[in-house]
């Protein structure tokens, strides 16, 4: 029995995986990684794969990045974790100082926890807080876009907007408004300002009719990752802004995806100049080493809750792991290597190369749209391009390309029918140009 079975038929009678039907693994292949560099995971047999997806979105500067293990290691020696309730340590206070001099204006306050949902969670905790402890306690519901996606935790499903995650869970969750997303799939971009102008009307008009019992709007700045790679100009957020500061509603803008540098910028607020109320950071903070996230706010916020403690007015949320030392270690590494290696100057060439690499998939007869932001790009199978018809989803188009990738040497996840590149950084341009070749023959494979 080679070592990748032996492993798998350890891990198939102990481990409940994640976001995955277990009966899928009676015939697909669990694949045991030994280890990673750069780009590439290896398994127990010695093949390599390409991590096309950055293992879920989180590595930027590649698997085993020499500068993060010194610096974890280095922090491992002195401090692996202490309570940050009455107890701080050194880089915690170091990455909040780095993290405000980077992010919007503005945000000077950092509220830690351990994984994205945590931060959806307490940044609309945050605003529900807010508004009580202002006096207004009517203002308690939530508006975001559809075909959003926040997490997994209840409130953050309950702002989210993709039906195979949240509609199990309905009965469970908050009662949230909704209007219809500003995506530009099959636009060609020219027009994608202009789509978005048109689609901030029902923003608008929800602003203006709920105005009153509103805590804040919630979604992803510029890329609905989880709701497809459906992406979406700068215009839109900025007349967000503008319309939440008329209405006197909070802004939350969840960039745990987007953040550090996928959208082209370090934040994808930059591009519309504008930023929120609360920023939630969480996955590439870390390099995608260790789970750490953030919510960053204004003194606007912090202020409201500053006072006297029998006053019942402060914000007592906590996890066991906030704010962890190793965690803010690599994410003091990961900044300090943006920084050192000028990474979101050194993007544009490879951005440059994925345009490169997927515009001759756009030809192909299976393919509706070919999109991309920065160092995201969105490859859409189509049942019929003329009617961008999207395959039946109990066809599994998906999970073809997914096997086929697999066996040539990368990992690929399409979300439904929608191929996505989104690798770390560290990535060459020849293997951009292989991604590319390996792509078109995934989707022969599976149209
Ligand atoms: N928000 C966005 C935009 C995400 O893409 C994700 C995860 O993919 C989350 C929140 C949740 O983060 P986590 O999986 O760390 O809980």
């Amino acid at each position: 029995m080679s070592l990748n079975a032996q492993w798998t038929e350890r891990d198939l009678r102990a481990v409940w995986h994640p976001c995955t039907q277990m009966k899928d693994h009676e015939r697909l292949p669990m694949v045991p990684i030994r280890r990673g560099r750069g780009v590439w995971l290896e398994d127990f047999d010695g093949k390599r794969y390409l991590d096309a997806v950055s293992s879920w979105w989180v590595n930027v500067l590649g698997h085993a990045n020499p500068e993060i293990n010194a610096r974890v290691k280095a922090q491992l020696d002195e401090l692996e974790h202490v309570i940050l309730s009455g107890f701080t340590h050194r880089p915690v206070i170091e990455l909040s100082e780095r993290l405000a001099e980077l992010a919007p204006p503005g945000l000077g306050h950092c509220f830690y926890a351990d994984s994205g949902s945590a931060a959806i969670e307490i940044a609309l905790k945050m605003s529900f807080h807010y508004w009580r402890n202002c006096g207004r306690p009517e203002k308690r519901r939530f508006l975001t876009i559809t075909n959003g996606y926040h997490g997994e935790t209840l409130g953050a499903l309950s702002v989210s907007d993709v039906g195979l995650y949240t509609d199990t869970y309905r009965a469970l969750l908050l009662d949230v408004i909704k209007v219809p997303a500003p995506d530009c799939v099959g636009l060609p971009r020219e027009q994608w300002e202009t789509h978005a102008e048109t689609m901030f009307a029902p923003m608008e008009a929800a602003l203006a009719e709920h105005a009153d019992e509103l805590a804040a709007v919630i979604l992803e700045p510029l890329i609905q990752c989880a709701g497809g790679m459906r992406m979406y100009p700068p215009g839109y957020l900025r007349r967000l802004r503008e319309a939440c500061d008329r209405h006197g509603v909070q802004l939350i803008f969840d960039e745990i995806a987007v953040g550090f540098g996928r959208t082209g910028t370090l934040f994808a607020a930059e591009q519309a100049g504008v930023g929120p109320d609360y920023l939630c950071l969480s996955k590439a903070l870390t390099g995608g080493y260790l789970p750490l996230s953030v919510v960053m706010t204004t003194d606007q916020v912090f202020d409201a809750f500053y006072d006297d403690y029998e006053r019942m007015r402060a914000f007592l949320h906590s996890h066991s792991y906030t704010g962890n030392p190793l965690a803010c270690a690599a994410a003091l590494a990961t900044l300090a290597l943006f920084e050192r290696d000028q990474v979101i100057e050194t993007n544009r060439a490879k951005s440059a190369a994925m345009a490169r690499a997927s515009a001759p998939l756009r030809d192909h007869p299976q393919v509706g749209d070919v999109r991309q932001t920065g160092m995201v790009v969105a490859i859409e199978m189509v049942a019929d391009k003329a009617t961008m018809t999207p395959y039946p989803w109990q066809e599994r188009r998906g999970l073809k390309v997914f096997q086929h990738a697999l066996s040539r040497g990368a990992l690929l996840r399409p979300l439904g029918s929608v191929i996505y590149w989104m690798p770390p950084y560290v990535i060459s341009e020849e293997e951009i140009a292989w991604l590319g070749e390996l792509t078109a023959e995934c989707i022969e494979v599976a149209t």
